[in-house]
């Protein structure tokens, strides 16, 4: 990388924004999810009515489980979900990541480590309380397990909602638990 030349801040500036255009908003992508879940629903359909076809055996459908846990669940928690899945969150560690002004720290206002996924739903004192009344045990298991299933994610869900950590979802926090 050419940091040290106009030019190359310029060409990195762009590959910045270009890549931040790739980004897109959760939303959307909860719904290309919904569409791609239908497309493998009538996929499924289509193999089963050619029955013994070579194809069956070598396409798996890995991403059927994942869409699994946005299927019939409200926006706004789908919206969480992915957000904790793909770290892409109003934490300190993804804002610094993503070099938004004021968060050239990423440190937890704990201060005990970086204010990650992780640390949020595992470790940060600021929730134990509510990590105790909402995940319990849960805690103890790895974050993959926690978001990789249907009911251990609507606890992550949850504990994220009664923390009010993310200004963004204060306004259903009281409203849409279910
Ligand atoms: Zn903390």
């Amino acid at each position: 990388m050419h940091y040290n030349t106009l030019e190359g801040r310029l060409r990195v500036n762009k590959d910045l924004s270009k890549k931040e255009k790739r980004q897109e908003d959760p939303l959307k992508r909860y719904k290309r999810a919904l569409e791609a879940f239908y497309a493998i629903k009538w996929r499924k359909r289509w193999l089963k009515s050619q029955k013994g076809r070579a194809i069956a055996r070598y396409r798996p459908y890995p991403t059927k489980e994942a869409l699994e846990l946005y299927k019939d669940r409200a926006k706004a928690h789908c919206s969480i979900l992915i957000q904790l899945r793909t770290e892409k969150i109003g934490l300190k560690a993804f804002l610094k990541g993503r070099r938004v002004p004021g968060y050239e720290d990423s440190t937890c206002e704990c201060q005990e480590e970086e204010e990650t996924v992780q640390h949020f739903l595992l470790r940060c004192q600021r929730w134990r309380t509510q990590r105790e009344e909402i995940l319990g045990p849960l805690a103890q298991k790895p974050m993959g397990f926690i978001l990789g299933t249907r009911t251990t994610s609507q606890k992550a869900i949850e504990f994220l909602l009664s923390t009010k950590r993310l200004e963004q979802f204060q306004a259903i926090a009281s409203t849409t638990i279910i």
